[in-house]
Formats: structure tokens, sequence, C-alpha cells
């Protein structure tokens, strides 16, 4: 069994990024291993999936945060995998487009959640708003009233934040938050790599070299953010990303233990619809 509460924060305990290490691996020594039971998690989604669609009452919305190179899109790829299309939407938030804009921060998430019975993948999500715009100093481009921008703009977001998010569980959708932490050494190295290796050239953008120099107030922003917005409800998941493999059986891991804890059933008929189930074959057997 591995423990994913060592990953989890609820608000109950005062996290502090300092004490994850990035570099970590748990107890696996080897990726074959940690490949197996992913593949495995892989296959009790797809069937937690059916259920999860069939009974059409709850959704899942997971949210994936992390410095450039974390491996989001890596992790989305591989942990989804199993997945049916039909049942799944990923989002991909970008910077805000001037009708996003036009809006409150929260309008294109909200307009983005996936139906009940359906999986919703938030890759960045609302928490931008807390983030790049916090160390970038963008409100000023979010058309705010100006008596509205005031010091405790990010403690109202941060409350903002935490009642959407118990809105969405009172109503039926699960929120699972999960933020792949690398070290700074670790994206130098993947950096690197998009310049040297020519498959990878088009994933380098030379707009992660400006954000890497803000790499402090990411974190600093990221460590209040998981602070203030990790809740019994909605907790965060900081998940030690510099080894892609353990990172992705760690999501995968998180996926399924969320999902299993619902105890997902496959609907059951109640004594007319059976009956009515039995007249329909009788009818089909005649003809
Ligand atoms: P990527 O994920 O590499 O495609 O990059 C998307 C970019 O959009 C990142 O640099 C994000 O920081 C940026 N972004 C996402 N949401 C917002 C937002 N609300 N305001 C400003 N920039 C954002
Ligand atoms: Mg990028």
């Amino acid at each position: 069994m591995i423990d994913i509460k060592q990953f989890r924060f609820d608000g109950k305990s005062k996290f502090r990024i300092s004490k994850v290490d990035p570099g970590s691996t748990g107890k696996f020594k080897s990726k074959q291993e940690a490949e197996e039971r992913l593949e495995k998690n892989i296959l009790t989604m797809r069937d937690l999936q059916e259920k999860l669609y069939a009974d059409a009452t709850y959704s899942i919305l997971i949210i994936i945060q992390a410095m450039d190179t974390a491996g989001k899109d890596g992790a989305i790829k591989h942990v989804m995998s199993g997945l049916n299309p039909q049942g799944t939407e990923v989002h991909s938030f970008k910077q805000p487009s001037a009708e996003e804009l036009n809006h409150d921060y929260l309008w294109r998430a909200h307009k983005s959640l996936p139906q009940r019975g359906q999986f919703g993948i938030f890759n960045r999500s609302y928490y931008e708003d807390v983030l790049v715009v916090r160390v970038h100093d963008l409100l000023g481009k979010q058309k705010l009233p100006a008596e509205l921008i005031t010091g405790d703009v990010w403690e109202r977001r941060f409350r903002q934040i935490n009642q959407f998010e118990r809105y969405l569980n009172d109503n039926g959708t699960i929120v699972i938050k999960i933020f792949l932490h690398i070290s700074k050494e670790e994206q130098k190295k993947r950096l690197l790599a998009r310049i040297e290796d020519k498959a990878k050239n088009w994933k380098f953008s030379e707009a992660d070299l400006i954000e890497r120099e803000y790499w402090e107030q990411y974190q600093a922003c990221y460590e209040e953010g998981v602070r203030k917005t990790g809740t019994d409800v909605a907790p965060w998941y900081v998940v030690p990303a510099d080894k892609k493999w353990f990172a992705r059986l760690i999501v995968s891991e998180i996926i399924v233990r969320r999902l299993e804890a619902l105890k997902l059933k496959f609907p059951t008929l109640d004594k007319e619809q059976l009956k009515s189930l039995e007249k329909c074959k009788k009818s089909l057997m005649r003809k």
C-alpha cells in the first residue's frame, strides 16, 4: 500500500514546501515496479469510470498545477490513457482571452466543469489567478474596479476559491488537486533537454526562462496557496515530480483512492423496472 496521506494537505497541518523532497521516490526502488502498479491503476480507473458514468451523479474534477516542465502534460497523457474519451474532457488554461477578461476569473473554469458521470481535467486552472497573476502583478489587466484592488485581494481570492470548491463538492463534483513539485535543478535539465533533443525542440519556449527567474516568488505563492486552499473537501496533493514515473504513479494512486471511496455501483432496477424488462424480453422473443 502506498501512503498517499504524506502528500495530502487539508489545512490541518502547516504546509512547508521545503519539507517536500521533489526527488523522492518513496519506497520504490525501480521504475519498472512503479510502472506495473501504474498499469494496474489505469485498469482500475477504467472500471470505476464506467460505474461513474452509469451512476451519473458525481463528476470528477482533477486540477493539475505545476511549474513549467514539471510534467503536467505527460501525467495527463499517461495516467488518463485508460479512460474512455467519451467521458473525459481536458481543458488547458492559458492567458485569458479578451472575452474571459470581461468576466470574473472563475467564469471560464465554471464553464468548463465536467458533467455528472464524467471526468474533467484542468491543465492549469483558476489557481493561476493566485500564482502568475500575483507573481507578475497582472491584476491591473483583469479589469476589476479600482476600489476592489486592495491589499487583501489575495486573501479574498483564497476565500472565494474555498467557497467555490465547497460549493462544487456540495453539488456532487469531487475536486482532486495535484501540485507536481519539481526542483529548480531538474527544471534546468529538462529545459536543456528541450534545446538539445531535436524531437523536443517544439516544447521549448524562451518564456519559460523568464518564468524561471521568478522561481522563488512562485514557490512562495504555491506554498501560501496550498496552505490557504487545502481543505477537507478539496485537499491539495503535493507530489514529488523529479522522477516522472513516480509522479505518475502517485497521481494515479490518488485518483483511484478517491474514486474507490465513492463506493460507486451500477444502478439497480426496482421491481417495476424489472417487470417491464421481462415484458420487453417476451415481446422481442415473439418476433
Ligand atoms: P502553457 O501551459 O505552457 O501552455 O502556458 C500557458 C501560460 O498561460 C502559462 O504561462 C500560464 O502562466 C498562463 N496563464 C494561465 N492562466 C493565466 C491567467 N489567469 N493569467 C495570466 N496568465 C495565465
Ligand atoms: Mg509551458
